[in-house]
């Protein structure tokens, strides 16, 4: 899978997402010159570009440019998607050369969107952003990040249904926060899986270890593109239990703050398992 480097563009945002570190935070604003420095440690042909809300900048049509003339061939918006919601505002942004799309939806209503958001009308303009993105008639690319939470939890099938009937090109759940017990979390997961590949989407998790997703393991994302992310930073550990397991080498283990809370118990070692090699292989 490809590799983007993250170029952070600023904490400012129109959404107050409760589980956002960034929440409510302004300050850090890279301007345009440090951001042409970033662009300039080259290394990756790919990069992504986040916040905080990155269609905010007024500057970022410029950004995408000198991301080109600097040699990038993918550049990557992270968004919440509302901006796009502006037909012309997405048709600057594709014209610019920009047409990979990685933007989040908290729940497949507008109350739960917009609880979790703390802002509203959000969940229209994110659907609208998503409706106008399906109807683009070009290449485009267009992953939904369904970040999951006790209070969205039950949701996150039919936030998946959403997602595919707008035509989406791949799925990523991702565990958010550390409240949630994941025993009470699998059989959502399982559903919005089968769903999502009998439709033909490619869907990833992000945030649940291999001794949970046992049988899915090819759907955790992190074998792909790693756990070392500046967009989605986690702090997994390794606890008792992972010392007998095979996974070992390449699972991080489970966030720090959630074994803190309900302990390892419910982590049991895997002692083999067939799929390990291939596991590996692309784990790279
Ligand atoms: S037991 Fe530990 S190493 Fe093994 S899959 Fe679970 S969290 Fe990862």
């Amino acid at each position: 899978m490809i590799r983007y480097k993250e170029i952070f563009l600023g904490k400012h945002c129109n959404n107050k997402c409760l589980y956002c570190s960034y929440r409510l935070s302004d300050s850090e604003q890279p301007d345009f010159n440090d951001v042409t420095t970033a662009l300039e440690q080259t290394g990756e042909d790919s990069i992504a570009l986040y916040g905080g809300e990155p269609t905010l900048r007024s500057d970022l049509i410029r950004i995408i440019d000198t991301a080109h003339r600097n040699g990038y061939r993918r550049v990557k918006i992270v968004t919440n998607g509302r901006a796009l919601s502006d037909n012309q505002v997405l048709l600057e942004i594709v014209k610019a050369g920009s047409y990979l799309f990685e933007i989040k939806l908290w729940g497949s209503k507008p109350d739960l969107h917009d609880y979790l958001t703390e802002t509203p009308n959000s969940f229209l303009q994110t659907i609208q952003g998503l409706e106008n993105l399906q109807r683009l008639p070009c290449d485009k690319f267009t992953c939904l990040r369904i970040p999951i939470c006790k209070q969205n939890f039950t949701d996150i099938i039919n936030a998946t249904i959403t997602g595919i009937n707008l035509g989406v090109n791949r799925i990523i759940l991702s565990l958010e926060g550390d409240n949630l017990p994941l025993k009470d979390l699998l059989p959502h997961i399982r559903v919005a899986l089968n769903i999502s590949i009998l439709n033909r989407v490619w869907i990833l998790t992000e945030g649940l270890p291999f001794c949970i997703m046992q049988g899915l393991e090819h759907h955790i994302g992190e074998i792909y593109y790693g756990y070392d992310s500046k967009i989605y930073p986690r702090t997994h550990r390794h606890h008792k239990n992972c010392q007998h397991c095979t996974y070992q080498e390449i699972c991080r283990g489970v966030e720090t703050e959630y074994l803190n809370k309900f302990g390892h118990t419910e982590f049991s070692p895997i002692k083999e398992n067939k799929y390990f090699g291939e596991i590996r292989a692309l784990n790279g």
